[in-house]
């Protein structure tokens, strides 16, 4: 409702731009609804960040309307940084044709003259492509819909063991993101600390808050290139870490909960 009295106050809004899954707070947008009420009141172009949703979840780019869409390949597609992949409406595409570009490198109208010509426009990183494809093999070969259930299971395992010892999160169960879940420090403890116990002792590297939830919240990634035994190990030295820093709680009473729930699952996803 807001974007759409944002959009109908100003006729003369051209782009939308949306991020799909908001790294720094943890939430997942909900696309669709926003770009489907979007495109109700105006015919602005939907552009959409979605470098950490691409290969984590669902992006029906026709289905929800959408222009543009950007990602990378450093976060749910599993590579060394370095590629930006932009996905373009036919609409986008002929705009973009008619613009005066002012940049002969970051153009995109000759990127794609020459992609489609399946050419580089300039020198390519090769071994980063290399690299790249094989991912996109593999999230291939495990198919998009497992790769998309794995993530989500991955979040809940997550959210459902640390709940077991009175952890609290910044996203509601509704918005969470299944490529990163950020958690609150408990009372008493501070996330910097947390942080540092966890990476100097037990080897295990988690991303502080940003802006206001700089010291108070911590970030978990589980996105990518992952598995239960990863999220086991960070489940347990965050355990480690908040005894360490002289919490009272149950000891283990997490890590026992992941084990469980993780025994539900069976193979490993
Ligand atoms: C990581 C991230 C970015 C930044 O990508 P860079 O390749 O570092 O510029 C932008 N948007 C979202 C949602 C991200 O998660």
């Amino acid at each position: 409702e807001e974007v759409v009295q944002a959009v109908k106050a100003d006729p003369g809004v051209k782009a939308v731009y949306i991020t799909h899954n908001e790294t720094s707070s943890t939430v997942l947008n909900d696309v669709r609804a926003i770009a489907h009420a979007v495109r109700e009141v105006s015919d602005a172009f939907i552009i959409v960040d979605a470098v950490s949703s691409a290969g984590i979840t669902r992006i029906d780019m026709d289905g929800w309307g959408l222009d543009v869409v950007v990602t990378s390949s450093q976060k749910g597609l599993m590579s060394p940084p370095g590629i930006a992949i932009v996905a373009a409406s036919k609409r986008a595409v002929e705009y973009a044709s008619k613009k005066e570009n002012e940049s002969y490198y970051f153009d995109v109208v000759k990127l794609k003259e020459n992609a489609d010509l399946s050419q580089s426009f300039t020198t390519f990183p090769v071994s980063d492509f290399m690299g790249f494809y094989e991912a996109l093999k593999m999230l291939r070969e495990e198919g998009y819909e497992h790769a998309y259930a794995r993530h989500l299971v991955y979040r809940d395992l997550i959210r459902s063991s640390l709940r077991e010892i009175g952890i609290t999160f910044v996203a509601d169960d509704a918005d969470a993101s299944p490529c990163v879940t950020g958690v609150f420090a408990p009372e008493g403890t501070k996330a910097d600390e947390i942080i540092s116990v966890m990476r100097d002792r037990y080897n295990v590297e988690v991303a502080g808050g940003q802006k206001h939830l700089k010291g108070k919240a911590f970030r978990i990634g589980h996105m990518g290139f992952i598995n239960t035994n990863d999220l086991l190990v960070t489940v347990s030295a965050f355990e480690c870490a908040l005894k360490d820093l002289g919490l009272d709680f149950e000891f283990g009473a997490a890590t026992r909960k992941f084990l469980e729930l993780r025994r539900t699952i069976g193979r490993d996803l």
